[in-house]
């Protein structure tokens, strides 16, 4: 199962700071408008790096399993 990760920004909170774009080692994260965005949530590898360096506790990354349905379909082959 593959894991996925969520990124969840509070801008009231965030302050511009760019510690968070700068420690990501994965360019996950951008500054727009002086709050930092999600840009490429599919390159996140859940170090939580991002988390543990805001001052401001403005970030929260969420690990999700990827739901796989099992016997949802009907995979018969011939
Ligand atoms: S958890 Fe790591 S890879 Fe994901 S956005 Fe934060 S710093 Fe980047
Ligand atoms: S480290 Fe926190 S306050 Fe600084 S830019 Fe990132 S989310 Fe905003």
């Amino acid at each position: 199962m593959k894991n996925k990760f969520i990124i969840k920004i509070n801008e009231k909170w965030c302050k511009g700071c760019n510690l968070c774009i700068e420690f990501c080692p994965k360019n996950v994260l951008e500054l727009k408008d002086a709050k930092a965005k999600v840009v490429s949530p599919e390159d996140c590898i859940g170090c939580y790096i991002c988390e543990y360096r805001c001052p401001d506790f403005a970030i929260e990354v969420n690990k999700v399993e990827e739901e796989v349905p099992v016997g949802s379909e009907k995979t018969n082959k011939r």
